[in-house]
């Protein structure tokens, strides 16, 4: 096992890695921008590293400022944490070359899969039904191709990921240009220009199967998480098990992920999107990290995800094989809390937090870096907390997430936890039958923006 790991990341994920860390007996070094150094994480571990300024690209991208950071602190291992270095492939061969384990999938793998054009291939070729569209990335006329895939069709970023650098395309009169817009977007998002086309599917619902792999060859996949509720493709809420899925569905998803993860090589944690429409599923992307929302999993499951992805690092074989890995154990919900106005389109609100009260009780875990008097810092993301609800049922997780928002009370600067009460407390969404399109539909967040002003 690992004497020292270094985190290469902030906020609430960084303590999660801590608290795992110390679980474990393992000792912890924290790197940070000037802009956290008030934050909780560099407080929390045993040694702290500055790695630079506050912009992301001078400190937390800054590979040989962290790999540097972890060689003089002699740090075994690196945690990356999600975002910033955790899927690039050249980070973790770096890192192989220095003598550091990269705690996340081999490089090898991570390319098979990082690219969302290439994780289709490996899909296909596994025999995993991916939705219909271009092969690979577009440089010819491909108005034929499109034209056989059927209108609506959505164009995507091969480096894609945040749900950016997305177009809808309706009509053939729109192709033309709007690749040339999406591809442009994505050099400036990604600083890869390359994109493909896919079916646009209507009524999708997003689900999810995090799977975990050691370095013997064992896969193992745990129940799903549905992360239909969206904003812009970007998740919202996360749950499970889905309220959509039959457990043949389930199975079928698990089978198709385990071999997906089997035909790349994969190792350590990682995840398998599908979207779900008409009793149908169709692989869209593998994320090659542990996720934001891996704390649903770790409730249903009943599982330690982050001490698991140490473990199969260190070279440890997977604990248990695919039956334990199957059990659903509750209903769990999770609520990403962020410091944005939910009134004016959703506009980050950095700044202090000068409340802040935290729910507790049975079945309610909180997730946070964010304390009172803790300044959010403007550079970052804007997520400052994760509620985990879990339940004996989904009825009854609901109403827990009620209480525990009605609990948490944040002040200083605007969160998104009012509209998550109005999302749990929307008939439709207590109903379970809704599509990506939910929030939108509801016309949700009119109405918030609406009673607000009166
Ligand atoms: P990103 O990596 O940018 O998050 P994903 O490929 O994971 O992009 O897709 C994010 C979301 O975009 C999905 O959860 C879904 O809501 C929507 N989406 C992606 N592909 C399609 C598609 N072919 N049809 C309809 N919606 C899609």
């Amino acid at each position: 096992m690992f004497k020292r790991i270094l985190i290469a990341n902030r906020s609430e994920i960084a303590v999660r890695v801590i608290r795992a860390c110390r679980e474990l007996g393992i000792e912890t070094v924290a790197v940070y921008s000037d802009a956290d150094r008030e934050s909780r994480h560099v407080a929390m571990a045993d040694r702290a590293v500055c790695i630079g300024p506050g912009p992301a690209k001078l400190s937390y991208l800054d590979q040989e400022a962290v790999l540097t950071a972890a060689e003089i602190t002699q740090s075994d291992a690196i945690h990356p944490g999600y975002g910033f270095l955790s899927e690039n492939a050249d980070f973790a061969e770096a890192c192989a070359k220095r003598g550091i384990v990269f705690i996340g999938p081999p490089p090898e793998a991570s390319r098979k899969l990082g690219f969302k054009s290439a994780g289709k291939a490996v899909a296909r070729a596994a025999g995993v039904p991916v939705v219909p569209g271009t092969k690979s990335d577009i440089t010819s006329d491909v108005s034929k191709e499109v034209a056989d895939i059927g209108y609506p069709v959505l164009i995507k970023a091969s480096a894609g990921g945040g749900g950016k650098g997305m177009r809808i395309v309706r009509e053939p009169g729109e192709l033309k240009a709007q690749l040339e817009y999406a591809s442009t977007e994505a050099k400036a998002a990604f600083g890869d220009g390359s994109v493909f086309i896919e079916k646009l599917l209507e009524r999708p619902r997003h689900v999810e199967i995090q799977i975990a792999a050691d370095k013997h060859g064992n896969v193992v996949a745990f129940p799903e998480r549905d992360c239909t509720v969206q904003r812009r493709h970007q998740k919202l809420v996360e749950e499970s098990p889905s309220p959509a899925l039959t457990p043949q569905i389930r199975r079928d998803m698990q089978d198709a992920a385990i071999r997906l993860a089997k035909a790349a090589g994969y190792q350590n944690v990682g995840t398998v999107e599908f979207l779900y429409q008409d009793g149908k599923f169709y692989f869209i992307e593998v994320n090659a990290r542990l996720q934001v929302e891996h704390p649903v999993t770790e409730a249903v499951a009943g599982v330690d995800l982050m001490e698991l992805m140490i473990r199969v690092a260190a070279g440890e074989k997977l604990p248990f094989g695919q039956e334990r890995a199957s059990e659903i154990r509750c209903h769990a919900i999770e609520h990403r809390i962020n410091a944005e106005d939910p009134d004016n389109h959703f506009m980050p609100c950095p700044g202090r937090i000068e409340r802040l009260e935290l729910p507790g009780g049975a079945g309610v875990r909180v997730d946070t870096h964010a304390y009172e008097g803790y300044t959010i810092p403007s550079y970052y993301d804007s997520m400052i907390a994760k509620l985990i609800i879990s339940a004996g049922d989904r009825p009854a997780a609901l109403r827990r997430s009620l209480r525990a928002l009605g609990e948490l009370k944040i002040e200083g600067v605007k969160t998104t936890a009012s509209m998550h009460a109005r999302v749990v407390a929307h008939p439709v969404f207590m109903g379970g039958d809704f599509d990506t399109h939910f929030i939108e539909k509801t016309g949700l967040l009119d109405e918030q923006r609406k009673e607000t002003r009166k």
